[in-house]
């Protein structure tokens, strides 16, 4: 799963061109980006490998009003020109850039879709096909089409669709992949990472699984798949823009190394009063005190923290605590302790295994904290308590001070 980046109402193209390589960090194999100025041009270019070979087949009259942008991490087919996103239908009247995976794309493509004329391997052409043709089948605009084939598909996605009959809206839908909207002047903007557009707006709403909206250059309007509208509140999101760039330094895992005293620095504000005592929400402290068991749930760096916080809540808050795999606990939930308490721990908060457990101890009404680096996350949203690090964004791979801060 990589990036994304969607904007209506605003010259497009350097602003989707600098958003994905914002988020070149997260890997990816190819990229491309589908452009409309408006005026009945339109233009596609995909490339595999870097950003830069996907500007350089660019010509400069390729321009757009509206566009959608992708940088791809292949899980249906190969890294390949016609394997990149956008992906378009047959009768080239829509555009599609994904994040995630369709689980029932065979089914689809056999049930819907049969002697349709595929030009890629990919899961996501199977969504755009099938838009296109419940469009055409049912004589219906494409904003009906698309809502009606999500009622079809199952499987994670971030979504971002242009019509092109209608080339000034951009039409998007979440499910289990991450996505937010940033909104500004005369203009709007779709990422699946805030940090990859925050030198074009610091204002988002956060969108959640299920949702799906209409967002034009003045406008937006989110609605769940049947159609009832829903009302996500506008924030301003609490971070610096150059703190995604590399500051001097030659690579981003120097940079966050040597973040950490300053991150420990505001920790201790966050977290310690004048004297030194902890300011936790009394409400989380309540909550973890009247819990006989704690089980931290986290994948990859963050289980390793999760040890040191074993070992710390043991010895000096005499809590028996377990620490488990997210990836594993998803499928074999533990045996629980009459009065369990979970923590998460999740730099991105977006964690898909992680989720997964989250949503099981939701339905067991099991009280739950997440500690998170990104405020708004989807962990932090569906958890009861959040913990922000507020490490600022971590790029590089491995893990520092996320991982110092979520100890301290
Ligand atoms: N499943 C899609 C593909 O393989 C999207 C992959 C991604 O999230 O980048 O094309």
């Amino acid at each position: 799963m990589c990036g994304i980046v969607g904007v209506v109402g605003k010259p497009a193209r350097d602003i989707i061109l600098k958003g994905l390589t914002n988020l070149e960090y997260r890997g990816y194999d190819s990229a491309g980006i589908y452009l409309n100025d408006l005026k009945g041009h339109e233009y596609l270019t995909k490339a595999v490998g870097r950003i830069k070979d996907l500007k350089n087949k660019m010509t400069p009259d390729e321009q757009g009003l509206v566009g959608i942008g992708h940088t791809r991490w292949a899980t249906h087919g190969k890294p390949t020109v016609a394997n990149a996103h956008p992906q378009f239908d047959e009768t080239h009247r829509f555009y599609l850039v994904h994040n995630g995976v369709i689980e029932n794309y065979t089914q689809l493509r056999e049930k819907y879709l049969k002697g349709v004329d595929f030009k890629s391997e990919t899961d996501t052409e199977v969504a755009v096909q099938l838009i296109s043709k419940i469009a055409r089948d049912k004589k219906v605009d494409g904003f009906t089409a698309f809502k009606e084939a999500l009622k079809l598909i199952k499987g994670s996605y971030a979504f971002l669709l242009i019509d092109n009959t209608k080339p000034d809206h951009v039409y998007i839908a979440k499910n289990k992949s991450p996505m937010r909207l940033g909104l500004g002047k005369g203009f709007n903007i779709i990422a699946s990472d805030a940090v990859s557009v925050l030198d074009q707006t610091k204002t988002f709403v956060d969108l959640n699984d299920g949702d799906v909206g209409d967002i034009t250059k003045d406008n937006y309007t989110i609605e769940t798949i049947d159609g009832k509208k829903v009302t996500r509140k506008p924030y301003v999101l609490h971070m610096d823009a150059n703190a995604a760039s590399k500051g001097g330094y030659e690579f981003y895992m120097l940079k966050e190394i040597d973040e950490q005293p300053a991150v420990m620095r505001r920790l201790s504000q966050d977290y310690l009063d004048e004297d030194g005592e902890p300011t936790v929400d009394p409400k989380i402290v309540n909550a973890i005190s009247k819990a006989d068991h704690l089980y931290i749930f986290a994948a990859g760096t963050s289980y390793h923290a999760g040890l040191v916080g074993k070992a710390l809540f043991e010895n000096f808050a005499n809590i028996p605590t377990e620490v488990g795999y997210a990836s594993e606990a998803g499928y074999h939930f533990p045996m629980m302790s009459k009065h369990p308490f979970f923590i998460f721990l999740t730099q991105s908060g977006e964690t898909a295994d992680s989720r997964v457990v989250l949503q099981q101890a939701i339905k067991r009404h099991i009280p739950s904290l997440t500690m998170t680096n990104v405020e708004g996350s989807t962990l932090s949203r569906e958890a009861d308590y959040t913990m922000l690090l507020n490490a600022g964004p971590e790029i590089a791979v491995a893990s520092t001070k996320a991982y110092t801060a979520q100890i301290a």
